[in-house]
């Protein structure tokens, strides 16, 4: 499988295969962090989520994101929660809005005063 590391600006182009007994094996990075990528992305891609919650009372929706990153299998269950999630102000940067959000383990929080 081919495939762009997204870790930093330089996108390599990493070929990222898998041999029947399991064994992952990846090519093309040109450091560590492209290696793991590769690894993490054929066996558990994962990815952060961002987004907006509704805010009690007011217009101005409030800035949310996953804490950590999810598996992509459950990116749609992270939007759902948050467009069900409506939240009451006063809010801190960092204050959890939805703990281990879509049952993912991961909470998602404020990104935003309010
Ligand atoms: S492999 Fe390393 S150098 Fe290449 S894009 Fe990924 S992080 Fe950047």
């Amino acid at each position: 499988m081919k495939m762009i590391c997204i870790n930093c600006p330089k996108g390599c182009e990493l070929d990222v295969e898998q041999a029947a007994d399991g064994t992952v094996t990846v090519t093309g990075h040109t450091c560590p962090r492209g290696e793991a990528y590769g690894r993490s992305e054929l066996v558990n891609p994962t990815r952060m989520v961002t987004g907006l919650v509704r805010v009690a009372g007011m217009r101005k929706p409030l800035p949310v994101k996953t804490r950590t990153a999810v598996p992509k299998g459950k990116i749609d269950a992270v939007l759902f929660a948050m467009h069900q999630a409506t939240v009451q102000l006063p809010i801190r940067i960092g204050d959890v809005i939805i703990p281990n959000v879509a049952e993912t383990g991961v909470d998602l929080v404020a990104t935003a005063n309010m």
